[in-house]
């Protein structure tokens, strides 16, 4: 233990916390920071059954602030409001509904960054969300099927296959095909920037024989 994480320690037990995304004292996120999360913001979801997606906040100001500070420096008390920010905007953007059972599918995280956050940061979240959703009456829950990384192929013959599958999957690849054919599923990540990765994602589960309904992600980068 380093003497700065010490030094953070006894700084957490004597000072409340602020704001992940403003400071303001006494809270994990506060209402008006909540607040900037509780649009429905649109953007193309190419691949996808309804071909939108839709995000809680544009990813600026105080919102940008939050989610780099949940993503990257720890802040694990932010689980639980985002999971309920994305269980909100599910309802409201009419992703999930009464009748159809959904699966929600976290965006895979490169080993690299697992390691450096100590999490795969997007399946706890998704877990969460998944019991938020449950919780309001619909049937959601999570499946962590997606990975990043390459495939190793087995034989000779699937060789072809998966070099054609890994063009338009980059390098995202389902882990367990058996549990995707024929579901309906929603991909989840915290930021969506060009669409690129979610459309990788997207093409993975297709290829899996899943239904990928929509996306819904924290926030989505301004052009
Ligand atoms: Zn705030």
């Amino acid at each position: 233990m380093t003497v700065t994480t010490v030094m953070m320690m006894v700084r957490d037990l004597l000072l409340p916390r602020g704001c992940t995304g403003c400071d303001s004292p006494d809270q994990v996120l506060c209402r008006s920071c909540r607040d900037l999360f509780a649009h429905t913001v649109t953007r193309p979801a190419p691949g996808t059954l309804e071909g939108t997606g839709y995000s809680c906040a544009w990813y600026r100001g105080e919102a940008r602030r939050a989610i780099l500070s949940w993503k990257d420096h720890g802040d694990e008390e932010c689980d639980p409001p985002f999971a309920a920010l994305l269980a909100d905007l599910a309802v409201r953007s009419g992703a999930v509904s009464g009748n159809d059972p959904v699966h929600l599918v976290p965006a895979p995280s490169s080993r690299a960054s697992m390691i450096r956050r100590g999490r795969w940061h997007m399946r706890d979240l998704t877990a969460l969300m998944a019991v938020a959703l449950a919780d309001l009456g619909y049937e959601t829950d999570m499946l962590p099927v997606l990975r990043t990384g390459h495939v190793a192929t087995k034989s000779v013959q699937t060789t072809n296959a998966a070099q054609r599958a890994a063009r338009i999957t980059g390098n995202v690849h389902v882990t367990d095909p058996a549990r995707c054919a024929g579901r309906r599923m929603i991909l989840v990540d915290d930021i969506i920037t060009t669409g690129a990765t979610m459309r990788q994602c997207a093409a993975a589960l297709e290829q899996a024989g899943a239904n990928v309904a929509t996306t819904l992600t924290l926030a989505s980068v301004p052009k």
